[in-house]
């Protein structure tokens, strides 16, 4: 009995002597690596209206909104983490529907002091050999109606259609979602399961150049979900639209995957050279798997001018984004403010400018998406 004690207590002593040590060794390396924001902060007020272009909704059918998830997602651990981040739950969703989940998206935006408005994403599914909808195949779908309806409610939000190009009827749903007021179409080919640079599709994506509809793909390795084919995810094939004259916004600089040995984002550095109507966000670049990207985005002069704010919400309010995660870029005090922020828009977008995020980005969607006849594309 006494042996025992005395192993236990020699066993905390050295577990509290290897704490202290590292927790030690952790400051000094912060103190010698410590390197400041990655770019000077750009202070003060914003000068154009906040539009944040990436923003997630969901549903698991509750009220008949048409929406749901897999049996495999909702297997998942990821299920609850991503009901928590939305701020309801199982019992609440039963019982009010999945539209509370666009409610609270709109009080958000509602209580948020810099984010003047978010478009909300729908997301269609996998599309079978008929051009229907493959049910069992689709790990997560939201209806281009529900999320039609569920924002026309609130004047903070507007809406992305998601089309899935293989439906035999792609081309009039397009026509549709430009009728009601969609600002862009929402793609995540990789999950969606199709090829974008399909010669099939150009009829699809002439009709988007003609309504002037800019598409938002998302390119690079995909890792919320429970699967993904990354090869659909390249950005190279997204040459097809953008040879059609669509505008393509590519989701989070193509961040983490990689193609023919070449990592996806250098692939769109080289292509924004090449392309003046080539974009891309900083949505998810402040996520703990992605910490580097954002500096890349910021810095590397090829992403200059074609950057949009995004947040990818609802994920900037998990534990995969902290301020506490940048201790090489902040000082304590600013971080202990920052991660004190309740609102999850106001605490991401005060984290982006403090790491150095320049007022010209936050404010890019409010003029090519809010007013498209006023916007200048660059020349090639
Ligand atoms: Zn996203």
């Amino acid at each position: 009995m006494k042996k025992t004690q005395l192993n236990r207590r020699r066993w905390l002593a050295l577990g509290l002597v290897l704490v202290c040590f590292s927790l030690l060794a952790g400051l000094l390396l912060r103190l010698v690596l410590f390197r400041g924001a990655i770019r000077e902060a750009d202070p003060g007020v914003f000068l154009d209206r906040i539009v944040d272009i990436h923003c997630h909704t969901a549903g698991i059918g509750a009220a008949g909104s048409g929406c749901f998830v897999s049996d495999a997602m909702r297997a998942s651990y990821k299920f609850r983490v991503y009901l928590e981040s939305f701020g309801t739950d199982l019992a609440t969703l039963n019982a009010a529907g999945d539209s509370i989940v666009i409610q609270r998206i709109a009080e958000r935006v509602e209580a948020s002091q810099y984010v003047d408005a978010a478009i909300v994403l729908a997301m269609d599914g996998v599309i079978n050999d008929e051009g229907g909808l493959d049910r069992e195949a689709t790990e997560f779908f939201v209806p281009n109606e529900f999320v039609l309806q569920e924002t026309d409610r609130y004047p903070q939000l507007f809406w992305a259609a998601s089309i899935n190009p293989k439906r035999t009827d792609a081309v009039e749903r397009l026509s549709w979602a430009y009728a009601n007021g969609a600002k862009l179409i929402k793609w995540l080919p990789s999950v969606q399961l199709f090829d974008p640079s399909d010669y099939s599709f150009l009829p699809f994506y002439q009709k988007m150049a003609e309504l002037n509809l800019p598409l938002l793909s998302h390119a690079g390795q995909e890792r919320s979900f429970t699967h993904a084919r990354d090869e659909f995810a390249d950005p190279l094939k997204l040459k097809l639209a953008l040879d059609a004259g669509v505008t393509v916004i590519v989701a989070h600089i193509a961040s983490t995957g990689e193609h023919d040995g070449e990592r996806d984002t250098d692939r769109l550095a080289k292509m924004m050279t090449k392309y003046p109507r080539l974009y891309s966000e900083i949505s998810s670049l402040t996520q703990i798997n992605k910490l580097a990207y954002l500096s890349e985005a910021l810095l590397d002069e090829r992403f200059s001018e074609r950057l949009f704010y995004g947040s990818d919400y609802p994920l900037i309010n998990t534990a995969l984004v902290s301020p506490w995660y940048f201790s090489l870029n902040l000082e304590w005090k600013v971080m202990n403010r920052l991660a004190a922020i309740e609102n999850p828009w106001d605490r991401d977008i005060e984290l982006k400018q403090a790491l150095g995020v320049p007022q010209e980005i936050f404010g890019r969607a409010s003029r090519l998406l809010m007013n498209p006849e006023d916007f200048q594309f660059l020349e090639p």
